[in-house]
Formats: structure tokens, C-alpha cells, sequence
């Protein structure tokens, strides 16, 4: 009884140690639920299916269950560099969804880039590249270590959710172009579309989700999480006529396919296509591994306008569960049961809508800095004569007018205090300093880590604001957002599974960061180039 054990482990022992070749998975799956709260992996537990993707990775794969954002801006762009460059915005140079761009003298959106054309359509909408990110990601990495024999691709609605993540060397990266309803890239990967994203577009696949309108999974009155439908707290991304479920969405048909992305059919369009990339595209189909890099981006289109308390972000998960059920279901038919290696995880969470909150009796309130920029100009005009020395507050910091300060031989001591000193009485803001003055002043250590990791000099602003916690930029009554360095916004899903997985969970504090750092690791290959992340050892077998 001892002795057939004894021989299977020394097999196994034997068989690792003495191995010819590097053993890896067929393919890596990454995804990326857009403004995934890590607390949905529990606040809808109870009704995740047992065969949906939630609870097959939660019980089946290894969960960091303390996995945080290591910097602030919490952002969509920030966030999916991170996650695959394994590095923060000081280094991989995604300081925000947009930036100014202090050598530039203009505004920056993340991935644009004007060299290259739309590849897919006749819109502006493949206007971009992953050249703005200034590290590489742990897909590059892959295909430097195969000799490009990996295959990456990247699927997500957004174009950063896709371009960002699929680095710099990528085979492919697809996004959806709203106006023309149709899956898109650009020349910087290719020419033409191949023949089965054609395929794909032809069938029009947005109408079939549009003629069959919104409807919850389940009878409403089970969606006990949430406030009841139509509320004060919602904004009206679905139509301003809009009332409630169900949803009927065959208005948009050939008037706004943009309109699926703030329903969880954005989800299921990219599944979809997700899918076609693997059969087609032959992912995880030989000995060399490749990686297929998805985000779900409609998650944050509904979140956005209906905040964490809703029954649509409620039914959006419940559907996103099944989504991923069925996707691990393919991945096991086409790849292999244990044959690929996914995680999950997130660009950032959100905020509670502010007006939800006060109503529940929690401090919380809105903050308009497009005003406050308008107030600092006109005082600063009065003092120095000079138009727009403030030019902006991006990602809570404050962007100057550097040329007009240099040029005009204005006082920059002078007027960084007094921004300071009057953004510093606004009600909201918990915070404000020069950010020359980041290491030396009064502030909790794990924030001043975050905001010099989200700093980048060129890219960030002079003047660093932070708000109150549950306090948002922005106007009204209705929706939320995220950006800042408090946990609504920082504390992340991070589940692995399959491929060299070990089966637990640990509540030690793991980071964004060591997300690339651990998949190399498990693919005995080099860490990204601007990687900072730990190897999360205990996730892996
Ligand atoms: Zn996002
Ligand atoms: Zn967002």
C-alpha cells in the first residue's frame, strides 16, 4: 500500500526535474473585468451558478483576496498597463485615460497615435497604438522568449482594454468601433482585417443583441442586493425615454451601436469575439504558449451610469458569470481541460453614487473643478495678466501653464501657493500640495506610495489634490466614478486558474503589479522591463 505512492512521486519528481524541455501552458487567458469592485466576487456569491465562471475559479483556482492598485490615478488606461507591463505610471508612462503632456505642450489621449490609420472601418476609431506606453508587457515578453513564435491578441470594446494589454509586439489587438458597429484595429498591427473578423462583422452581431432588448435573468424581486429599479441615483445611458427593465433596445439599431456597451450584451459581443479569435487564430492550438488578452469593458459603461447598489450592475454580474462559464467550457473543449492558464482581475473599482450615499447618511459629496480652474484663472489673470495659467486639473493633479509662466517670468513659487492655499479650502478636498514637495509632506505612507508611483513628470501635473473619501469629481445628482486612492477604487479581484495553479486563497497584501511578475515566473520567462511586482509564490504549484 506504501510502496505504489512512494513510486508515483518519485515519477513525478523525476519527471519535472529531468524534463528536456520547458513545460508551459497551451495558452494564458487574461481578463479584465472593467471597474470590478473585488467585493462583487462575494456581494452576489450566493447567486453566481455553479457551473459560471465565479465560483469554478474561486473554488477550483487560487484567489489573492487582498490584491491592491499600488498607485492613484485609478483609471482604465493606468489600470490595464499595469497589469501586463507589471509596473505603475511613473514608469510605463500611462499616467491617465488622458494627460497633458508637459514636452508636448498638448493633450494626450493614451493610445492615440496619428501615424496610423483605421483598419476595419471608414471612422477615426483605430487612430492608435500601444507607442505611448513606454514599457513592454508580459506579451512581449512571451514573444521575445519564443522568438515570436507566441501568438498574443488582444479583444476588449475599449481600445485601450485591448491595446495596452496586448504590448508592443502583439500579433493583433481588436476593438469595437461604436459608430460603425464593427470590430476594428489598426495599421500598426496590419493592413486588412483577416478574413474571419470580416466574417464576424458581417453578421452584424450587435442587431441580434439589440432586437432582443434587456430583460433580467431572474425575477426582479430576487435582486435583494439592490435598490429597486428606477431611482433617483441612475443616469439614462439606455435612452432618456428609458424606464426600467426591461430594456428594449431595437431603437438603436442602425442609430447608435455604441448603446451595447452600457448593456451586459458588450460582454457577450466580446466573448464572442473572443472565441472567434481562438478557433481562427489557432490560440493554445500547438506546443508554443500564447496569450489571449481580453477586457470585459461594459462592466464600467453600467457601473458608470447605475452604480454598485443597482439591479443592472447586479444582473450585469449574474450574466458576466455565465459569460465566463461558458467561456472556460470552450477554453476546456478547444484547449484542454488544465491545458491553459486565466486570470482575473481588474483596472480599478468605483465609488458608491455620492447622492446614494448621503441619502444613506454617509459623508460623501461631488466637487466641480472645471469651475474651480475657471476661478484660479481669473484671479491669476487679475494678479499677472497672463490667460490660462492653469490649463487643467487632470487625474487630481493640477496641470500648469509652464511656457506662459516661463515666458511671462512669473513668479511659479507664488502661484503654486496660491492654488494651494485656495483649492485647500474647498470643501471635499481632504488634501493639496506641490508635488515637489511629495516626500516631505504630512501624509499616510501607503497614499504617498501610491500617488509617487502615479506620478510620471512629464505626463502628471504640479500640484497633487486628494479628496475626501466617497467625494468624486464631476456635476449631478445621478451615476459615479473612480480614480482616487481609496479602496472602493483600489482593492481588486485577483483569481487565477487552471495551468500551474495551485487550489487556496491568501489574504497577504499582493499588488497589480505582481500579476506580470507571477505569470512569469510561471512561464520561466523574463519580468516585463519596467516590472516592479513581487511573484505571488503561493498561487503557484
Ligand atoms: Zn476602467
Ligand atoms: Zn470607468
Amino acid at each position: 500500500m506504501f510502496k505504489p505512492l512512494f513510486i508515483a512521486f518519485t515519477i513525478a519528481i523525476g519527471f519535472s526535474a529531468q524534463s528536456q524541455s520547458i513545460i508551459r501552458p497551451k495558452l494564458v487567458v487574461g481578463i479584465v473585468v472593467d471597474q470590478m469592485r473585488w467585493d462583487y466576487l462575494y456581494r452576489y456569491y450566493d447567486r453566481y451558478a455553479a457551473n459560471g465562471g465565479f465560483k469554478r475559479m474561486l473554488n477550483q483556482g487560487f484567489s489573492c483576496e487582498n490584491t491592491f492598485i499600488p498607485y492613484a490615478p485609478t483609471v482604465t488606461a493606468c489600470g490595464h498597463a499595469s497589469i501586463y507591463t507589471g509596473s505603475v505610471p511613473s514608469i510605463n508612462g500611462i499616467a491617465g485615460n488622458y494627460w497633458y503632456d508637459h514636452l508636448l505642450n498638448k493633450s494626450v489621449y493614451c493610445t492615440e497615435d496619428a501615424t496610423v490609420a483605421t483598419v476595419g472601418s471608414n471612422t477615426r476609431a483605430g487612430l492608435q497604438s500601444p507607442v505611448n506606453m513606454l514599457s513592454n508587457t508580459i506579451c512581449d515578453e512571451l514573444r521575445l522568449a519564443t522568438n515570436f513564435k507566441s501568438k498574443v491578441i488582444g479583444v476588449a470594446i475599449k481600445d485601450r482594454g485591448s491595446i495596452l494589454p496586448a504590448g508592443h509586439s502583439a500579433n493583433a489587438a481588436y476593438w469595437y468601433d461604436p459608430v460603425a458597429g464593427e470590430w476594428v484595429t489598426s495599421t500598426f498591427y496590419m493592413n486588412q482585417l483577416p478574413a474571419w473578423v470580416k466574417a464576424f462583422n458581417t453578421k452584424k452581431r450587435v442587431d441580434d443583441y439589440y432586437k432582443g432588448g434587456w430583460s433580467l435573468l431572474h425575477p426582479i424581486n430576487t435582486y435583494a442586493q439592490s435598490t429597486a429599479d428606477e431611482n433617483m441615483y441612475e443616469g439614462k445611458p439606455l435612452g432618456l425615454d428609458a424606464k426600467g427593465f426591461p430594456y428594449s433596445l431595437s431603437k438603436f439599431i442602425g442609430t447608435n451601436y455604441g448603446a451595447i456597451s452600457s448593456t451586459p450584451f458588450g460582454n457577450s459581443l466580446t466573448a464572442e469575439m473572443a472565441k472567434a479569435a481562438v478557433i481562427n487564430e489557432q490560440l493554445g492550438a500547438d506546443a508554443v504558449t500564447d496569450i489571449l488578452a481580453v477586457s470585459f469593458s461594459s462592466p464600467d459603461y453600467i457601473g458608470h451610469s447605475f452604480g454598485p447598489n443597482s439591479i443592472e450592475v447586479e444582473d450585469n454580474y449574474l450574466r458576466l458569470d455565465k459569460e465566463l462559464g461558458d467561456f472556460m467550457d470552450f477554453l476546456d473543449t478547444r484547449v484542454g481541460k488544465g491545458q491553459y492558464t486565466m486570470f482575473l482581475s481588474a483596472d480599478h473599482g468605483v465609488a458608491h453614487v455620492t447622492t446614494f450615499a448621503k441619502d444613506n447618511k454617509m459623508p460623501a459629496g461631488k466637487i466641480n473643478l472645471d469651475a474651480m480652474v475657471d476661478t484660479m484663472n481669473a484671479q491669476l489673470k487679475s494678479r499677472y495678466g497672463q490667460d490660462k495659467v492653469v490649463l487643467d486639473i487632470t487625474n487630481y493633479r493640477v496641470d500648469l501653464n509652464l511656457p506662459v509662466i516661463k515666458s511671462g517670468s512669473l513668479n511659479m513659487k507664488e502661484i503654486k501657493n496660491y492654488i494651494v492655499d485656495y483649492l485647500g479650502r474647498q470643501q471635499g478636498i481632504a488634501k493639496v500640495f506641490d508635488v515637489d514637495d511629495m516626500q516631505t509632506v504630512p501624509l499616510n505612507a501607503k497614499v504617498r506610495t501610491m500617488l509617487n508611483n502615479g506620478h510620471h513628470p512629464n505626463r502628471s501635473g504640479q500640484i497633487q489634490l486628494i479628496l475626501q473619501p466617497q467625494w468624486l469629481e464631476g456635476l449631478g445628482t445621478t451615476g459615479t466614478s473612480h480614480g482616487l486612492w481609496n479602496p472602493y477604487d483600489s482593492h481588486i479581484p485577483l483569481v487565477w486558474y487552471g495551468w500551474g495553479i495551485k487550489q487556496g486563497k491568501t489574504n497577504r497584501e499582493t499588488y497589480m503589479t505582481d500579476i506580470a511578475s507571477t505569470l512569469a515566473a510561471l512561464l520561466h520567462i523574463q519580468m516585463p522591463n519596467g516590472a516592479v511586482g513581487d511573484v505571488i509564490t503561493e498561487a503557484i504549484k
